[in-house]
């Protein structure tokens, strides 16, 4: 293809030396006619040549594996269904992602994970690099092999886990995630990067933004994110601001790193950050907007309760790009997904539904909890002890097809571990379940009467 480019190209340029120089300039401009057909000629060789570097720009995107396309959109709201292309695959949008934190998602084998109908799953840059390092996962093959997962695999940068860690107590303002334990471990942050101490050896570590890249272009994940500095919630605007700044002088310095890279096979993602200050995340949003990411993720502080969450998520996903793949980060609660998917969301990942799972909760419809607002049942409670039904009628996981409620509120109170690995297996399905009904909601207009089923009113 390149060669047929380069022989109209040159052959134009013969054309336009003749013309130019036996026509014009010898020949005096005696023969017009000849003139006025070269001029065809040239065009249409120009053209042709043009044609054919498009089709060649379009091969080599294609190169890249990597492809969002917007299917449908909802006449009601900013819902869309859309395919991401990958070299793994192609991710049906709206999607949830799991949690593979340490290269593997708690409780259930990647088995487990395939025939839930999983589509894609997160791992942790932080915890990768620490333990076993980049490096050995590439030597292994990727983490694609490594894994044993030959689907889309997604890698966050680094930085919500250094910066939520670092704060230590003050992780739970970041976006609702739990209390984490122990010492804080962010050491400092400079303009260089952000410094803090191994958990793993105690050792110091610089993770900078070309090493996040370095690190997430070894482990070779489809989709990759920029390094940012992730903002709690108690620092006030100046602070959030700061941060912001370095976060857009790091996301440049990312992107700089992965074209270096030479990466034709992952995408990479801006975070837009911010805080809950609108002027603050349209300027990171517009720094997005202009730079070549392939899609964003929306990071950092969304807010101190839910009703702020969601206010600073609709406003963010107003001004960015919405051409493009956007990832909302850490955000798993259904009434959540709703909201986010509303705004034009296309992926979510949090680590709630194993994470409850391991303590006996599984996610159902709020008509199947016993309280009738939650969708979650606590198979701790005795009132399960005499349960024979399965944890969901509608639902057509492993667990559900073979054990009862009440197996499993034995298994709990005899502390076997398969319990939480058999909660873990519906609450994958039950997410994989509610994301197709989602799709399907917003294909056939019919959102509103999903929520209704999976939420009540
Ligand atoms: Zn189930």
């Amino acid at each position: 293809m390149i060669c047929v480019q380069i022989l109209l190209y040159y052959a134009a340029c013969f054309f336009f030396f003749f013309e130019y120089v036996i026509i014009n300039q010898i020949l005096m401009n005696k023969f017009r006619w000849i003139n006025t057909g070269l001029h065809a000629i040239l065009y249409i060789l120009f053209q042709l040549s043009e044609k054919f570097a498009r089709i060649q720009w379009v091969l080599s995107e294609a190169l890249l594996m990597f492809q969002f396309k917007i299917l449908s959109k909802s006449e009601k709201s900013g819902a869309r269904v859309g395919e991401v292309c990958t070299p793994h695959g192609v991710i049906k949008t709206p999607a949830f992602i799991f949690c593979a934190t340490k290269a593997s998602i708690k409780g259930v084998t990647i088995d487990h994970v395939k025939t839930s109908g999983s589509q894609i799953i997160l791992s942790n840059t932080y915890h990768l690099l620490l333990q076993p390092g980049s490096q050995l996962v590439k030597a292994a093959g990727g983490l694609h092999k490594f894994v044993g997962w030959d689907g889309p695999i997604f890698t966050d940068s680094g930085g919500f886990q250094i910066f939520s860690l670092g704060y230590g107590g003050v992780s739970a303002e970041i976006k609702g995630a739990r209390q984490i334990s122990g010492k804080k471990t962010l050491l400092k942050s400079t303009e260089e990067g952000a410094e803090f101490r191994s958990y793993i050896d105690g050792k110091t570590v610089i993770l900078t933004p070309e090493l996040s890249i370095k690190t997430q272009v070894e482990l070779g994940a489809d989709i990759i994110v920029s390094f940012d500095e992730c903002t709690p919630y108690h620092v006030n605007k100046l602070y959030t601001a700061n941060s912001m700044e370095k976060s857009k002088r790091w996301g440049l310095r990312s992107l700089i790193a992965f074209k270096a890279h030479g990466v034709k096979d992952q995408a990479l993602l801006a975070v837009v950050q911010g805080g809950v200050y609108e002027d603050l995340r349209k300027e990171s949003a517009q720094f997005a907007n202009e730079n070549d990411f392939h899609g964003f993720a929306i990071g950092g502080s969304l807010g101190r309760t839910t009703s702020q969450m969601r206010d600073v998520v609709q406003m963010t996903s107003e001004i960015i790009d919405k051409s493009r793949y956007v990832h909302l980060l850490g955000i798993g609660g259904i009434r959540d997904i709703f909201h986010g998917v509303k705004c034009g969301i296309d992926t979510f990942d949090c680590v709630s539904p194993t994470r409850i799972a391991r303590h006996g909760s599984a996610i159902v419809k709020v008509i199947e909890s016993i309280t009738g607002e939650k969708q979650q049942l606590n198979l701790n409670n005795t009132v399960f002890k005499n349960d024979f039904t399965s944890i969901s009628a509608s639902c057509d996981c492993y667990t559900c097809k073979n054990f009862s409620r009440a197996y499993i509120h034995h298994l709990l109170k005899a502390k076997e571990s398969v319990a939480g690995t058999l909660i873990s297996i519906h609450n994958i399905r039950t997410m994989n379940r509610l994301m197709d009904d989602i799709r399907s909601g917003i294909t056939t207009n019919s959102l509103e009467d999903v929520y209704k089923d999976w939420c009540g009113h």
